[in-house]
């Protein structure tokens, strides 16, 4: 809808939970998340990561015109403020929220650190500042870290009027050590409308940008089509 923002819902209401758009059409969304810990910040500062920020996707992505959606973590954000830019400048590229420091607001999620769920709206409220200075494509969109949410989570964004977008395509990326599987992964399950998410943390994700050519020809053999999350959503 024009003069709204993507993902912007109703300011008191339980944030709803999307996984993919309408099953017709051709439109598919790739997101990617941005994650960063202390822990991440940590091993980047003792050199034992050379970047958490995977060029060669970007690279790929604005020499093939491809739409895409990132899902930015504030410290991520702070740490690459010059890539960030260059997403925020690409009229194909969405911004979202991934909260600020890639924690849990659940228990038992992966091995993330938690968060009391009385924090999260303050964290997910703090990464809106940290983002909307870039301009470019803003959206009201919110994934968790490790997809973990229950009602209490998403009770306790009711204040700031988010879409809590998950999906419905995993690529299997993180701590990947081979390309091919994760081609396999997406184009098993990518249909009209899916939400297919992967991650621009390079050290942590080395294989996306390996697998990313071959995910977007077999994209194509299938008549699919890369759209930004909003138009995917909305079925636009
Ligand atoms: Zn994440």
């Amino acid at each position: 809808m024009v003069g709204t923002v993507p993902g912007a819902t109703p300011i008191g209401t339980r944030a709803p939970v999307v996984d993919h758009g309408p099953r017709t059409g051709a439109k598919v969304a790739l997101t990617f998340d941005a994650d960063m810990t202390d822990g991440m910040l940590a091993s980047l500062r003792a050199g034992r990561v050379k970047s958490y920020a995977n060029l060669r996707i970007l690279d790929l992505l604005e020499r093939e015109q491809v739409p895409a959606t990132f899902f930015l973590t504030g410290k991520w954000v702070q740490r690459y403020p010059d890539v960030t830019r260059r997403i925020a400048g690409n009229p194909r590229f969405e911004l979202a929220n991934h909260t600020y420091g890639h924690a849990a607001f659940t228990g038992d999620c992966y091995d993330l650190p938690r968060l009391p769920v009385d924090e999260l709206v303050g964290d997910v409220a703090r990464t809106f500042e940290v983002i909307a200075p870039y301009g470019g494509r803003q959206t009201r969109y919110f994934r968790f870290p490790g997809l973990c949410h229950d009602a209490a989570a998403l009770d306790a964004l009711a204040p700031l009027g988010v879409t809590v977008v998950d999906g419905d395509v995993v690529s299997g990326d993180p701590f990947a050590t081979a390309w091919k599987p994760l081609v396999r992964a997406v184009l098993d399950h990518v249909r009209p409308g899916s939400v297919v998410i992967m991650h621009v943390t390079e050290a942590n994700a080395a294989m996306t940008d390996e697998a990313l050519p071959h995910i977007l020809a077999g994209l194509r053999e299938r008549g699919l089509v890369p759209a930004p999350l909003s138009e995917v959503l909305t079925g636009g």
